[in-house]
């Protein structure tokens, strides 16, 4: 072996002490909470690549879509029939285009009923609540209550949370927190929407 050569096997041995250390400490098991913010593309995303990663484990996933798209996703398509998943898309439905806080409100309120119920529920494994945190944003939900059923919930179940901006009172909860910067996107070279990457 040449002196390069034997220098980074020195190296890579001195890492792979360092990182077993680490995997040897951290032994704990149980559910965490995940924050995927900030307004690069990515976060739904990664929140769905997690839930086909927990489905294919055989655990039970459940989802709720707090910001109703303008069309049916390819994720939606994709995962509603499976069995081990529950889906849920807002009704009547806050987008950027309704006016309406009134109705925004109850349908935000409906919607939180139903996450409220799955950080119950012993049965789920993975939650994801896509957009959630628009509603905090706009008032349309508190994060009190919020907070307190995160705390409360079953103790092996795992929950991701997407949105550009993210309350603090979650930030201050939550185990992983992942900030998606936005460096540059095909859109603002005037690249429309395309199903399969975008939707
Ligand atoms: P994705 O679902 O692709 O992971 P996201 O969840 O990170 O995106 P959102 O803020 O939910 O992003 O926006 C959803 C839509 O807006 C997607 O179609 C996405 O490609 C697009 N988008 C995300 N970030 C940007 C950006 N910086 N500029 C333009 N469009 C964006
Ligand atoms: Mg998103």
């Amino acid at each position: 072996m040449n002196t390069t050569d034997t220098q980074h096997q020195t190296r890579m041995q001195r890492k792979k002490e360092v990182v077993d250390a680490r995997i040897a400490e951290a032994q704990e098991e149980r559910g965490v909470l995940i924050l995927l913010r900030g307004n690069g593309k990515g976060k739904s995303s990664s929140a769905f690549g997690t839930l086909a990663r927990s489905l294919g484990h055989g655990q039970r996933g459940g989802v709720i879509q707090f910001v109703k798209g303008r069309r049916e996703t390819g994720e939606y398509r994709f995962f509603r029939d499976h069995p081990q998943l529950d889906w849920h898309i807002m009704g009547h439905g806050f987008t950027w285009e309704t006016q309406d806080r009134n109705k925004d409100i109850e349908a935000a309120q409906a919607a939180w009923a139903t996450a409220e119920q799955m950080l119950q529920d012993e049965n789920y494994h993975l939650l994801v609540f896509d957009e959630m945190s628009y509603m905090f944003k706009y008032g349309y939900l508190d994060t009190a209550p919020v907070v307190e059923a995160l705390k409360k919930r079953p103790r092996h179940q795992s929950v991701i949370i997407t949105g550009r901006t993210m309350a603090a009172e979650l930030q201050d909860v939550a185990d992983t927190i992942s900030t998606v910067q936005d460096e540059r996107h095909a859109f603002r070279q005037g690249v429309k929407a395309q199903p399969g990457i975008e939707y």
